[in-house]
């Protein structure tokens, strides 16, 4: 029986489409490694890890074992006053592998929910420590941090859902991006408008929250980390907390474990998602200080006021245990190094190209940032057609692979981009 394409389209909503004009959608019946398998027997090759997330690739045989032992244990039973292996081993490593400072896990059903939960520790903290005032956040313009109400508050004004939801979602303060990138010199003027602010109104503010290095979904931007150091040290210098959104980069994606560690710092509150359980289920995690989780816990509420029904799923938890021991095994930063260097080389050719305005890679994350918005719908079959998986969204044309792909594999990614980069010129 052949999955039913006309009932999908009347009836099915996919992620931001409309249900009058849907974009095509492809039928996927298996992936393995690094390629999709479609319903008509091609076979693609996946440049998106599935939004981040596979970054092991697909159907691992590690992760499929962990799956399937928990499942003739339990599927699920609720975290309410039952705790269960899976939890405890996953909070073991995730503190282990973040920060020293990190030592308290809250384990969340998805990324917009754990910077749910990340944004009620921060203004919980205040809270119980006598300043109620401070109840505003601060967040950075090209920002991301998931579609769930708190969070689309803190995700990029112009660009984000702001004009449709004016009114209804809470006003916070928005600086400008950082504008230094990554590997140019650092421009003291980038920390300015938030050393002005925080000097200003650091009484009101609970939070500042950002991606550290990469803003994702803003734009694909890579900035450079000394902001984060001064960022850092205005936020201590002024106690306010640092919130870092590391649901895209985290595991390895930008070369190391944790952006953070690009710039040295620790947060006080981190957001870990997608690559967490090696893209199998989802599953997110949020991790505070001792100091912050002792403040929440001696408030009037007594305890953080947040508890998911499917909480620590221990069906999530154990593939997310397999794949957090897979990557301390640490095959990740030579084969991270690796994609970098091919993307670096290969990519280079569209700098060529009149409808490509940037080329840009870090770690293995590679990005064509095009003159103009593309044709989603367009773009897409056309990557499909060159046998490769890649999905474009306005002007950005970009793959973050699983870190396993075959440099044979990584190259027809590459070439797929700069042919449809200049056959869209
Ligand atoms: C994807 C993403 C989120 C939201 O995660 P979901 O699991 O889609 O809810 C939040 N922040 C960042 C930086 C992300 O990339």
């Amino acid at each position: 029986m052949s999955i039913d394409l006309e009932f999908d389209r009347n009836h099915i909503w996919h992620p931001y489409t409309s249900m009058d004009k849907p974009l095509p959608v492809y039928p996927v019946v298996a992936a393995k490694g690094c390629e999709l398998i479609l319903e008509n027997g091609q076979h693609l090759i996946d440049g998106t890890s599935s939004w981040w997330a596979a970054a092991h690739g697909y159907n691992h045989p590690v992760l499929n074992a962990a799956v399937t032992a928990q499942l003739q244990q339990m599927a699920h039973v609720m975290f309410g006053g039952i705790t269960h292996q899976p939890a405890v081993s996953l909070c073991q490593q995730l503190i282990e592998i973040t920060p020293a400072a990190l030592t308290k896990v809250f384990l969340a059903d998805s990324g917009s929910v754990a910077v749910e939960v990340a944004i009620k520790m921060a203004l919980q903290y205040w809270l119980a420590s006598d300043t109620p005032q401070k109840t505003k956040l601060v967040s950075l313009r090209k920002g991301y941090h998931g579609d769930t109400f708190a969070a689309m508050a803190v995700c990029d004004p112009v660009d984000g859902m702001h004009d449709l939801f004016a009114g209804i979602l809470n006003k916070h303060y928005f600086l400008p991006a950082p504008a230094s990138t990554f590997s140019e010199t650092f421009n003291p003027a980038d920390i300015a408008p938030l050393a002005t602010l925080l000097a200003k109104e650091h009484q009101h503010i609970a939070a500042l929250i950002l991606e550290p290095i990469v803003q994702g979904y803003g734009g694909m931007r890579f900035y450079h980390p000394e902001y984060l150091r001064q960022a850092r040290a205005l936020c201590d210098h002024y106690r306010i907390l640092l919130i870092a959104d590391e649901i895209a980069t985290g595991f390895g994606r930008t070369g190391k474990l944790f952006a953070c560690e690009h710039a040295g710092i620790t947060p006080d509150i981190m957001c870990l998602g997608k690559a967490l359980s090696g893209g199998y289920i989802t599953l997110a995690a949020t991790l505070c200080t001792d100091e912050v989780a002792r403040g929440i816990s001696q408030s009037a509420a007594g305890g953080l006021m947040h508890g998911p029904t499917f909480m620590a799923n221990p069906l999530a938890c154990a593939v997310a245990n397999a794949s957090v021991t897979l990557i301390r095994q640490d095959n990740w930063p030579a084969q991270v190094k690796a994609i970098e260097q091919q993307m670096q080389h290969e990519l280079a050719v569209c700098n060529t190209s009149a409808a490509v305005k940037d080329v840009r890679v870090l770690g293995a994350i590679g990005v064509l940032e095009m003159r103009h918005n593309v044709d989603v719908a367009t773009l897409q079959q056309q990557f499909v057609e060159l046998g490769v998986w890649i999905r474009p969204f306005n002007n950005l044309i970009y793959i973050m692979p699983p870190f396993i792909i075959s440099p044979a594999q990584l190259s027809r990614l590459t070439s797929a981009m700069a042919t449809v980069a200049g056959a869209n010129a």
